[in-house]
């Protein structure tokens, strides 16, 4: 067989759609700082290790998991206080959630709908499962646009309709107020991303007994668990009784169940880390504001949005890439974040490293 005559058969094969994405890119870390992902900084304690390693020492690697993951679903109700009437559904992440969603819904004439900019798998699940993808732009203050966003439903009627809170990447909340009417006017299935819920004290918990079509996404990726992948489903028993059909057996590993149960015994660890993260955040943001290159948004999450005001934000990265500080190029995305990096807050010495070398770069 020949190069061409494999390309060919590929491309016969493989959807149109499928040939024209990217694989998800992760650049290479090694030796960086490493501002990219928004991960938590932290490291457990030797003792705290020690005690995790005994616990995995039990775990029978040749036994299948738990199917239902129950003793991780006990630990997160508690430690989030999910109310009884509620269902779980724990996913390899929350973006295996966001596949579930969709394969649930996929169809002819279905779409799915997010403000943009916003979390880029959102549409690029979409694309997977071969559903339309309505982007709906948020307003110059990066807040929703609630009148296009509400004549974009009565339009297209989308099945799914993604609102992170806080977004990434542009770290502000929006109204609960706008939230409940964007829940109002749908027929779909509103989700509320809760992927930063640590990081601010606004939480769509009590909204979940006042809508039939909301229920709520959250992970431990962002407070310390991102080498996990754990997501989770909060919603009516009704509702996740649907997608648990799609969920694939035993997709949360041995290894992850009895980690994470030990992580969640130990959740004032975590506690005490995102508080210190917060605190990092306001300090962060306020010597950001004193670089005049930068235009600097307040955030809720454990991340900051900037725009390089002066050298092309491309550069900016490379220079700051070379001195061994990695940030997310935003800029040459959505186009209402030209010029953009994001920025991870982390401890107040490497927040102190990336100030030192934007400082020297800008
Ligand atoms: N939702 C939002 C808004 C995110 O920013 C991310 C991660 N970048 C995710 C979901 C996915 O998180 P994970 O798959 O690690 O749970």
């Amino acid at each position: 067989m020949t190069q061409a005559s494999l390309e060919q058969r590929i491309s016969k094969l493989i959807r149109p759609e499928v040939r024209a994405l990217h694989a998800y890119q992760v650049p290479p870390s090694t030796g960086m700082l490493k501002l990219d992902a928004m991960e938590n900084p932290y490291q457990w304690s030797d003792a705290t290790k020690q005690a995790w390693l005994d616990k995995l020492a039990d775990v029978e690697i040749n036994r299948y998991p738990e199917p239902q993951a129950q003793g991780v679903k006990d630990r997160l109700r508690q430690v989030m206080g999910i109310p009884s009437e509620y269902e779980l559904m724990l996913g390899n992440g929350s973006d295996e959630i966001i596949q579930i969603l969709a394969m649930a819904v996929a169809g002819d004439d279905v779409c799915v709908m997010a403000p943009e900019p916003s979390f880029v798998m959102y549409q690029m699940i979409a694309t997977f499962c071969r559903i339309d993808y309505v982007g709906v732009p948020l307003d110059s203050q990066f807040d929703l646009d609630l009148s296009a966003m509400l004549e974009q439903i009565e339009a297209r009627q989308p099945a799914l309709i993604f609102l992170a809170q806080p977004n990434n990447p542009t770290g502000n909340l929006y109204s609960e107020e706008k939230i409940r009417r964007i829940a109002e006017a749908s027929q779909g299935l509103v989700i509320v991303d809760e992927a930063y819920t640590a990081f601010t004290d606004c939480d769509s918990l009590s909204l979940l007994g006042d809508y039939d079509n909301l229920v709520l996404m959250r992970t431990l990726s962002k407070v310390g668990l991102a080498g996990l992948r754990l997501g989770l489903l909060i919603g009516k028993p009704e509702w996740l009784g649907e997608f648990d059909k799609l969920r694939l057996p035993y997709n949360i590993n041995v290894l992850t169940q009895a980690s994470a149960e030990f992580a969640l015994e130990h959740y004032e660890l975590f506690r005490e880390q995102t508080a210190k993260l917060r605190q990092a955040r306001s300090s962060l943001i306020e010597a950001l504001q004193q670089l005049p290159q930068l235009q600097v948004w307040p955030s809720e999450a454990n991340f900051v949005l900037v725009r390089s005001l002066e050298k092309p934000a491309a550069e900016l990265h490379e220079a700051l890439k070379g001195a061994g500080v990695l940030v997310k190029k935003l800029d040459g995305g959505h186009p209402a974040l030209a010029g953009c990096l994001r920025i991870n807050v982390s401890t107040p010495e490497e927040n102190q490293r990336l100030l030192d070398a934007l400082q020297a770069q800008l």
